[in-house]
């Protein structure tokens, strides 16, 4: 390819809104160009890039014995209400309402596909002797995020590789399962990303097991406790927590309970102005309502993740939590709050956090217009204890082994799930067993985002100049950077090179620009092509041309002849 034939709109400056390496470096290499919040356009070099990446996934989950299909992104309502997963998606999920002639369809633009693929197996497969299959396709995929951001890594439209396997027993899928897990770790490994397969919680998607395949990242929107020891790995969302510490003894005297009067304030921010001291300093207390009788829960750490194992340790009590949006409406603010204002009876608090965090804590009274202040759980409250209920956190020990958990941030660009028989039962996708019994397919998920492997590579592998292509995704290979076009002998020797790589099969661009080198070595580094190669007068009367990997500091003359064989 000539530049000057394609299309590569650089940038000098920063875009406005671009907070994020990969998101600055797409947008300014001219990879991508922002449509809308949420929806990009993928340029010449970043489609390639794009393509790339799909290629290998396509590659492996050929060899991983996967079968490809492509599914529509419109499905009708209908499909997602057999499941429940209308609700269970709540906004994510795109509605459009089609017109034909006098009627009117409900459709959905698929976040997923798993209605769409168990439906098509429920009217096709019937017996046994069908299955086991895995069946795959690589389509645009759309969620209403209610944040997009970060370019293309959290998108409403992005391009998914979805599989689903089905299988007649639990060994079956377990097989299933394993064989997309290694096809997932080839694919990273190709892809020259540094990931980590964490145990992970299964969603919305539903399901018994799952790993998400996590890229260690500074703007991961996830957190993973590691143990380089053992090799335990987990979202923080499913951490296990490792062998309690032993309490600490009050080194003091516990203090006084205050109570202190706090007309109309209820949130975190308003009783914090009451009181005069930051809101951070405030416990977050959440309410929930429980057989009618109300119950507290203090937490102290500020991840949505605490949250969550809350949740699912009062409902594996069996007790009852109100919505959020009763919580808020109770208390005026979003879940995360300071005051059970005017519920009655005496508060179950249930925590797990250093108790003498609790001395200078301002928590609701239960009382109206009242915070108390100087709170000692044991003393003041009922406290009961859920051992896993505080999240891991950074130097934790390992669950595993006497190591020590690491929690850092990272991207998750794949998800594998087993799903079971929640969506074959919900579909009546069944099979005849060899005695001729009708029994649910056992069905299993796999998930990749393209597009985030290229955001996910481009944070983790760049310099302050640009982007550093591994040779697997690069949009091209090499390029070839004549310093002055204007001479002869120079775009004589660059042609001779672009095409020895063309015959090569080796993807090469020629920067044939007539503007100043410094131009072109600029917006090559941020590019970021593994190999350029320049070709100026004066090593050119030597017969050398300058040949340097985008990821070495320093170039080497080579003689043109054989500089091909040294990308070869
Ligand atoms: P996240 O936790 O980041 O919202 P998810 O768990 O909702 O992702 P899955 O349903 O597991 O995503 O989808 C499979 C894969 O699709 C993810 O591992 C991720 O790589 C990709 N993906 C999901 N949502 C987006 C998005 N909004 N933009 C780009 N890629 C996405
Ligand atoms: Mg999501
Ligand atoms: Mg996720
Ligand atoms: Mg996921």
């Amino acid at each position: 390819m000539l530049w000057s034939k394609t299309f590569i709109p650089t940038l000098k400056e920063i875009p406005e809104g671009a907070e994020i390496p990969s998101h600055v470096l797409m947008l300014r290499a001219g990879l991508i160009n922002q449509v809308m919040a949420g929806a990009y356009t993928y340029l010449p070099l970043g489609l390639r890039a794009l393509r790339k990446a799909e290629r290998i996934v396509r590659e492996e989950m050929d060899a991983a014995g996967a079968v490809e299909l492509l599914m529509p992104s419109l499905s009708p309502l209908s499909l997602w209400e057999r499941t429940g997963r209308d609700k269970a998606f709540g906004d994510v999920l795109i509605r459009v309402e089609l017109k034909r002639q006098n009627r009117k369809v409900n459709s959905v633009l698929g976040p997923t596909h798993e209605e769409i693929v168990t439906d098509l197996v429920a009217h096709h497969i019937s017996s046994y002797r069908q299955l086991p299959i895995t069946l795959y396709q690589i389509s645009p995929k759309f969620r209403n995020e209610e944040r997009p951001r970060f370019g293309v890594l959290r998108t409403s439209e992005f391009l998914m590789k979805d599989a689903y396997s089905f299988d007649t027993s639990l060994e079956g899928l377990n097989r299933s399962y394993e064989a997309m897990y290694r096809a997932y770790c080839r694919i990273f490994d190709r892809c020259c990303l540094a990931y980590i397969p964490v145990e992970a919680e299964s969603g919305p998607i539903g399901g018994e097991a799952s790993h998400e395949f996590m890229v260690p990242a500074n703007n991961g929107e996830d957190k993973i406790v590691h143990c380089a020891a053992c090799g335990y790995a987990a979202n923080l969302e499913r951490a296990e927590i490792g062998p309690r510490r032993p309490e600490q003894p009050a080194v003091t005297e516990p203090a006084p309970l205050e109570r202190v009067p706090t007309p109309g304030a209820s949130s975190i921010d308003q009783v914090s102005r009451f009181l005069n001291c930051r809101p951070e300093d405030l416990i977050k207390t959440l309410i929930y309502l429980a057989d009618g009788q109300p119950v507290a829960v203090l937490i102290r750490g500020d991840h949505e993740a605490n949250e969550n194992k809350i949740r699912r340790a009062l409902r594996a009590k069996e007790i009852q939590l109100a919505d959020p949006a009763t919580i808020e409406r109770v208390t005026g603010a979003p879940v995360g709050f300071a005051g059970p204002v005017g519920l009655k009876e005496k508060l179950t608090i249930i925590a797990d956090y250093d108790i003498q965090f609790m001395r200078n804590a301002i928590t609701g009274a239960n009382e109206a217009d009242t915070h108390l202040k100087g709170v000692n759980l044991g003393r003041d409250f009922n406290v009961e204890r859920f051992a896993d209920l505080r999240c891991a956190q950074d130097n934790d020990p390992c669950p595993r082994c006497s190591g020590i958990l690491r929690l850092r941030p990272a991207i998750e660009v794949g998800h594998v799930f087993k799903l079971g028989t929640k969506y074959s039962e919900a579909l009546s996708a069944r099979f005849l067993d060899p005695s001729e019994q009708l029994k649910p397919i056992i069905m299993g998920c796999y998930g990749i985002g393209i597009n985030r492997i290229l955001a996910a590579l481009i944070e983790t592998t760049h310099d302050e100049n640009g982007i550093i292509w591994p040779v697997a995704l690069a949009p091209y290979e090499v390029v070839i950077v004549p310093v002055n076009v204007a001479d002869e002998k120079s775009r004589e020797a660059a042609f001779q090179l672009y095409n020895a790589f063309q015959k090569e099969n080796i993807e090469v661009i020629l920067d044939d620009r007539d503007v100043r080198a410094g131009v072109k070595f600029k917006d090559v580094d941020l590019i970021g092509f593994p190999m350029r190669v320049v070709v100026g007068e004066r090593g050119l009367a030597q017969g050398n041309v300058e040949v340097k990997w985008r990821w070495e500091k320093a170039p080497q003359l080579m003689p043109l002849d054989k500089v091909v064989a040294e990308v070869s």
